[in-house]
């Protein structure tokens, strides 16, 4: 069932849902499982898969290194099958731009149509590992904005080829990315609202957004973004600080604020374990606040174990 369907259906009551990430290639998709498995009694109606761009990997051979090129996290599409399948749910593969040649990106929307998958997130991706811009890939789609309109030329029965007559098509719920913040790359928020309603003009249909810890900027933005004529929904995306190395990181690597108070609470613990648990209690009651402005989904960014968002859970749904 399509994001949009089940948050009608829910008739204003917030649902949970979380994001994971495939394994390490050659590690086994049971301990996914067993971090799904404790999550599946809060009902989320279902479960984005993120995609990892390729990488380069620097094999040693006779003293030299010899630079290759890989994925290390492949599989987003056969995990999403399989989490389907496993635990009857829906779930939504993360679809780049970055490293897909347009005409791969078709084969993947059509082995999503076959797999019943309803719903896909349209994503730019971010520049490669040790790289500085995002450079498109050749033949690749430039901007999420781009993919937006490729998925929904599929839905209007268009392949890149209009030699080939599409008599089954698709009709993929599609959602991109939002920034409270701003994306890292946009020259003001209004620019990046610019673009953000250009992905729903082109066919869009709900928002996910970027981790935030201050509420006040998803307020903002949401406010924002219906000024500028965006009324799709906006879900809103929630980190739970695990460990005390994400001070320095999650700044770093996403373009965010912290609170002051949350700062001091995670310097003054004295192992990761209490910082996890700090990073539990903030997560809660950010998600009070969000729950009390009637957010219509509450979407936890898990990056591997899942104890703490059931914690999280526990205290909500
Ligand atoms: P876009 O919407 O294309 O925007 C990228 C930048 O370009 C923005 O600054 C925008 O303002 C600007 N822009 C857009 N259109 C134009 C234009 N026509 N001309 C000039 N500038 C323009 N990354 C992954 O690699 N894998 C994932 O699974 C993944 N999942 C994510 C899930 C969520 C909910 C979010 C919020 C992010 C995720 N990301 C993921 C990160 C994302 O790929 C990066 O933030 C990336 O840098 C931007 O992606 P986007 O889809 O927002 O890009």
């Amino acid at each position: 069932m399509k994001v949009t369907d089940h948050i009608k259906n829910a008739k204003g009551d917030t649902l949970f849902s979380f994001e994971i990430v495939p394994p390490v290639k050659g590690k086994n998709i049971q301990e996914l499982y067993d971090n799904i498995d404790p999550l599946m009694e809060f009902k989320p109606p279902f479960i984005d898969v993120t995609t990892s761009r390729e990488e380069y990997v620097y094999i040693e051979k006779d003293g030299l290194f010899d630079r290759r090129i890989t994925r290390m996290r492949p599989g987003t599409v056969g995990i999403c099958a399989a989490i389907k399948h496993k635990f009857n749910v829906d779930t939504i593969p993360h679809v780049l731009c970055g490293g897909f040649t347009k005409e791969e990106t078709e084969y993947l929307l059509v082995d999503c149509h076959y797999l019943g998958i309803d719903n896909l997130m349209a994503l730019r991706g971010d520049p490669m590992k040790g790289e500085k811009y995002f450079k498109a890939t050749k033949g690749g789609n430039n901007y999420a904005f781009d993919l937006v309109k490729q998925i929904a030329a599929m839905n209007e029965g268009h392949f890149l080829h209009e030699d080939v007559e599409m008599k089954n098509r698709p009709d993929f719920c599609i959602g991109v990315a939002g920034y409270p913040e701003k994306h890292i790359e946009a020259p003001s928020m209004e620019a990046d609202l610019k673009r953000l309603k250009e992905k729903v003009d082109a066919g869009a249909d709900y928002v996910v957004t970027q981790m935030f810890f201050d509420n006040q900027r998803y307020f903002k933005f949401v406010e924002a973004a219906r000024e500028v004529g965006i009324t799709v929904p906006i879900i809103p995306g929630i980190k739970p600080v695990a460990v005390k190395r994400h001070l320095q990181m999650l700044p770093q690597v996403f373009w965010l604020d912290m609170p002051q108070h949350l700062i001091s609470a995670i310097e003054k613990a004295k192992d990761n374990k209490e910082v996890r648990q700090i990073g539990v209690e903030f997560a809660v009651q950010q998600s009070k606040e969000l729950l009390d402005y009637g957010v219509p989904v509450l979407h936890y960014y898990s990056m591997g174990k899942s104890d703490n968002i059931k914690a999280i859970a526990s205290e909500l749904f």
